[in-house]
């Protein structure tokens, strides 16, 4: 392992990497859940968060962003007695919700009994354990009827009242916090991305490093969706960073969030 601390060689690495997980994230780009019989385990942040359990399916990828299913399968097979480990689906208990008979039996066992379900594809009913390494935490906007995203690397305040680092020490630990969940990245632009809530049509404010990062899938995704110009509808910490503040934006955009029934 080689620390580099220089600057300018930091910034030529971050590149690098980046090229080679946006093609490691590419190579995914066709696998659905539906399509896959088996997901994988994530434990290795049960040394800090001991009822945490990633799930790794083919569309949401572990939270910390490191791990997809190729990495979860590549893993299990180099160390079969590892942190991830193959999870059967078995029998679908809600589509929507996304949430199957075999991770639950997992989780139960994985969390020591401390949980007995959780749901991948929602953020009110069941979220997923959010452990503390999450790239990103979305959360819950009453007033917008919409959903916020923020990732670690901003450190400003969010319209949900509290900085990154505040939400992060709020969800963290292990806990199934319904209203917020935290997650990859790459999982904003998933199809599962809070589907049973309406997906990415809730997100109505992000900052703006990150929706920059995203630009290029985040604008596929609305093209997706029907709605090419997504990207314009979100706000972010020019527009303003609280409710009061974005609302006006959303309105006069009509953002799609305003449209879809009530989160409450
Ligand atoms: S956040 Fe990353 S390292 Fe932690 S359990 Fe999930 S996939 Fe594993």
């Amino acid at each position: 392992m080689k620390i580099y601390t220089e600057e300018k060689k930091v910034k030529e690495l971050l590149e690098k990497a980046r090229k080679v997980y946006q093609k490691r994230d590419a190579r995914i780009e066709g696998m659905t859940d539906e399509s896959e019989e088996t997901f994988y385990s994530c434990t290795l942040c049960q040394s800090f968060a001991p009822t945490h359990v990633c799930i790794i399916t083919a569309e949401r990828t572990g939270l910390c962003g490191a791990y997809n299913w190729l990495d979860g399968k590549a893993s299990f097979e180099i160390n079969p007695t590892g942190p991830n480990q193959p999870v059967p689906k078995k029998e679908v208990i809600d589509p929507v919700l996304g949430q199957w008979k075999g991770v639950n039996e997992f989780v139960f066992k994985a969390s020591r009994q401390k949980l007995e379900k959780y749901n991948a594809y929602s953020i009110m009913v069941d979220p997923m354990t959010s452990c503390g390494c999450f790239e990103c935490i979305s959360a819950v906007l009453p007033m917008c009827n919409g959903i916020m995203v923020v990732n670690r690397d901003f450190t400003g305040m969010s319209p949900c009242g509290m900085k990154f680092t505040t939400l992060a020490g709020s969800v963290g630990g292990g806990a199934v916090t319904p209203g917020f969940v935290g997650h990859s990245k790459h999982y904003i632009c998933s199809k599962k991305y809070i589907m049973a809530e309406g997906g990415i049509k809730r997100l109505v404010w992000m900052p703006k490093m990150l929706k920059e990062e995203m630009m290029d899938r985040l604008k596929k995704r609305g093209q997706e969706m029907g709605i090419p110009n997504l990207p314009e509808m979100i706000a972010d910490e020019t527009i303003g960073t609280t409710e009061d503040e974005i609302l006006p934006f959303l309105t006069e955009k009509g953002h799609p969030a305003l449209s879809l029934p009530s989160l409450f």
